[in-house]
């Protein structure tokens, strides 16, 4: 009987109200602020520990000091990541050299990343920095070349050049990409964005409730489809160089194309970085999309080098709970778990990574 009054009264306040009077605080919480509580009583499960051995593929210069340094490395440990890919990139880090210096004490931890020098486009001057990657191979340990970025303006990622208007595709840089392959040295580029970005950010937006601070503008540079274009023809072009697609090539909302990507290129890689949440909304998919591709997936985090962010991303492979939330990897929505076999979490988690910096050598 209460409930049935409950419900009358309510009807009824619905049928009374007009315009003005129809703000409630639910009409006042900001998108920013939303912050829901799980209600549901189901599986909570903490997965301290990774399953198997981690190779991350993906990270970068977070310590401001050996102190940090030395409290990752232990972190690391406590967690299950055997050694981290720090890669360098304009937007975060110190030159080069200079953190292949800081992070030598611990580089048993590490693994460095490199990026392609573009400060002078001229065939002597890629000559020069094809010179430039091979230094840095041989002589400081760089495992690869990354980050490499573009979101339309080209490589703004890149360091100490500026890559602004130098797409993966570029006539130009064919040298580099092939001293790459050369040295064995795969390249990891963040391509676009993930596709509700370049939406309209309007009621309809599937991905508002993350952020509008995550819209992409597209004005006088390249949009999705042009900068896929361009990365496809770099990975086409260039058979004998590993291309590691970062943040799964920004195309979780559309797995059989990645998948149709991924069986046209063998030297196409993704990791799975930075890009958990947005694949745990979609869990069967996702699930399915990584069985199915379980030896070309890497595993990378991007996202700090905390032992909570570490954890959220093992709770997401490994466990089957659902309805979770993930404040600590910046997202709003809920997540699910994939409850991978174990065979895909080993070869998720460390045996293609290995590969790829071993075998393929
Ligand atoms: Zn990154």
């Amino acid at each position: 009987m209460l409930v049935v009054l409950a419900a009358m009264t309510l009807a009824s306040c619905n049928s009374q109200k007009t315009n003005e009077e129809s703000a409630s605080p639910a009409d006042q919480i900001r998108l920013v602020d939303f912050a829901p509580v799980v209600v549901n009583n189901i599986p909570v499960t903490k997965v301290e520990r990774a399953k198997f051995p981690i190779i991350d593929m993906h990270a970068h210069d977070y310590a401001s000091n050996e102190e940090e340094i030395a409290q990752w490395c232990k972190t690391m440990d406590q967690v299950g990541v055997l050694n981290t890919a720090i890669m360098h990139c304009s937007w975060i880090g110190r030159p080069f050299e200079e953190y292949v210096a800081a992070y030598a004490p611990y580089k048993d931890h590490f693994r460095f990343w490199c990026c392609f020098d573009y400060s002078d486009m001229s065939p002597e001057g890629i000559e020069k920095a094809c010179q430039l990657l091979e230094r840095y191979h041989n002589e400081l340990g760089a495992v690869g070349v990354g980050e490499l970025g573009d979101k339309g303006e080209g490589d703004t990622y890149a360091r100490p050049g500026d890559g602004t208007g130098i797409h993966i595709d570029d006539p130009r840089i064919k040298p580099l990409i092939a001293k790459a392959g050369e040295l064995k040295m795969p390249i990891s580029i963040h391509i676009a964005e993930p596709y509700w970005m370049y939406l309209p950010m309007d009621e309809t937006n599937d991905g508002l409730v993350n952020a509008v601070a995550w819209h992409v503008d597209t004005t006088n540079c390249y949009g999705y489809n042009k900068l896929m274009t361009s990365f496809e023809n770099a990975v086409r072009e260039n058979p004998n160089t590993i291309f590691i697609a970062c943040h799964y090539l920004n195309m979780t909302h559309d797995f059989p194309r990645l998948g149709a990507l991924l069986d046209k290129y063998p030297n196409l890689y993704f990791d799975i970085s930075a890009r958990v949440a947005e694949s745990a909304h979609t869990p069967r998919a996702a699930r399915e999309f990584l069985i199915k591709y379980q030896d070309r997936v890497l595993f990378g985090t991007d996202n700090g080098m905390y032992a909570d962010m570490y954890q959220t991303i093992f709770r997401v492979l490994e466990t089957n709970d659902e309805h979770f939330y993930c404040p600590e990897l910046g997202y709003h929505w809920a997540l699910s778990g994939f409850n991978l076999p174990d065979e895909v979490l080993k070869k998720l988690y460390h045996d293609n990574a290995e590969r790829i910096l071993t075998e393929y050598k």
